[in-house]
């Protein structure tokens, strides 16, 4: 694993950052807080949506989100997740002081398993504050259907969208769909400042406790304003597949891990963040637009595989998902993509009820598919770096996984 390889490595997913961004960031800082409202009012133009709220990460978002929530509805706890998410999902909700409830997924659209989620919801519960759909890797989840689950109850949908900036299913924004929605603006997201997360809702009376809860969060410190500088500038420098290596190798970086940590830092976002999005919609568009060229390519490249996706609409990803059949498959071929620097990357390492830390929450039930696509999922790499060399040379790997020598 710690073999160093110098030379052409593309990172797993990667949204560029670029000089003139950097310049935007300072300017800025300069300007202070307007640079933040501007940027909160350009985003509740693009989504068409009356409230909007921007904070240090998508972790602080949810945690705002969830705070919030629970100062209007003391009476309830308990936040319905898929078994297979991020890990900072169950982070934000154990910082939020609330109960993690579980239901498996479907193994192809990363949506809930309906059966398992209609039984939990007809079952008498009063203690069920919010559910938590998630658009994992940009793939759209129907969040129309859970509003039909819960019709006449009080329960909140809360729309994870970290994943999903920017894209859109059936022309309805990623986001817009639930009650109040949140994005990340995290390395290896759809656009990135850095860290960042952004709250949006429609919803006056939520929106109306979290202009509170958010208010009594405290500003980035000039030294952690320094970090975040010096943060960009790498991004700009190392994120090239020319540069990847360098900060690959580097154990301490902990790249490409997904870790459980409650004790995460929370900010409101900072004026040189809200500066490093200058001009976002654009680039939103410019990224969009080639991560679809990427994916595209791909899926043309592996035509004999049988993707998740039916080649009708292509959704707005940012890493293209694929299952393979066995576990021995896939580190194989994550060790050939580790040797030829080609970016594959497995996901989340377990499903939810299997981190050691929660582990004692549960009882004994299974999430057999969320288990599955913990051991079996691998995503490509569809980021602007990727060359039609690198495409090639991806689909190469894949064929020759396929037949085992
Ligand atoms: C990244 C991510 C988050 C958290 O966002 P951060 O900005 O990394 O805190 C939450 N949910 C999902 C599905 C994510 O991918």
């Amino acid at each position: 694993m710690t073999l160093l390889r110098i030379g052409r490595t593309l990172p797993p997913a990667a949204a560029p950052m670029y000089l003139k961004d950097i310049a935007s960031g300072i300017s800025g800082l300069f300007r202070g807080g307007q640079t933040v409202k501007k940027f909160e009012a350009e985003l509740k133009a693009y989504y068409q949506i009356r409230h909007c709220f921007t904070v240090s990460s998508g972790k602080t978002a949810l945690t705002l989100i969830l705070q919030s929530l629970k100062l209007m509805h003391p009476e309830r706890d308990e936040v319905l997740i898929p078994a297979f998410t991020c890990y900072s999902v169950p982070s934000a909700i154990i910082r939020a002081g609330l109960r993690i409830r579980l239901c498996d997924v479907d193994m192809n659209t990363f949506d809930f398993d309906y059966a398992q989620l209609s039984h939990i919801l007809s079952g008498e519960n009063n203690r069920l504050l919010c559910i938590l759909p998630a658009h994992l890797f940009g793939l759209p989840v129907d969040v129309a259907r859970i509003r039909t689950l819960i019709a006449g109850k009080d329960v909140v949908i809360v729309e994870d969208a970290a994943q999903a900036m920017g894209a859109e299913s059936e022309g309805k924004k990623l986001g817009t769909l639930g009650d109040v929605g949140f994005f990340s603006l995290g390395r290896g997201k759809a656009l990135s400042t850095v860290e960042g997360g952004i709250i949006i809702t429609g919803r006056d009376d939520i929106a109306e406790q979290l202009g509170r809860t958010v208010n009594e969060m405290r500003d980035y410190g000039a030294f952690e304003l320094v970090k975040l500088f010096l943060y960009a500038v790498a991004l700009m420098l190392l994120l090239r597949p020319s540069l990847f290596w360098l900060p690959k190798s580097l154990p301490f970086l902990r790249l490409g891990e997904t870790i459980f940590d409650p004790n995460f830092t929370m900010r409101k976002m900072s004026a040189f963040q809200a500066g490093l999005a200058r001009g976002w919609e654009n680039k939103l568009e410019f990224l969009k637009k080639k991560r679809s060229e990427n994916v595209r390519g791909l899926l043309e490249r592996l035509k004999s595989r049988q993707s998740w996706v039916d080649m009708g609409v292509l959704p707005d990803l940012i890493r293209l998902p694929l299952r393979v059949d066995s576990a021995i498959r896939r580190a194989s071929i994550l060790s050939s993509s580790e040797k030829l620097g080609l970016g594959i990357a497995s996901t989340y390492p377990d499903s939810i009820d299997r981190i050691p830390e929660l582990k004692t929450r549960f009882e004994t039930i299974n999430y057999p598919a969320a288990k599955k696509n913990a051991e079996l999922l691998l995503t490509l790499p569809i980021h602007t770096y990727m060359t039609p060399n690198d495409l090639d040379r991806i689909a190469e790997l894949l064929q020759n996984e396929e037949c085992p020598t």
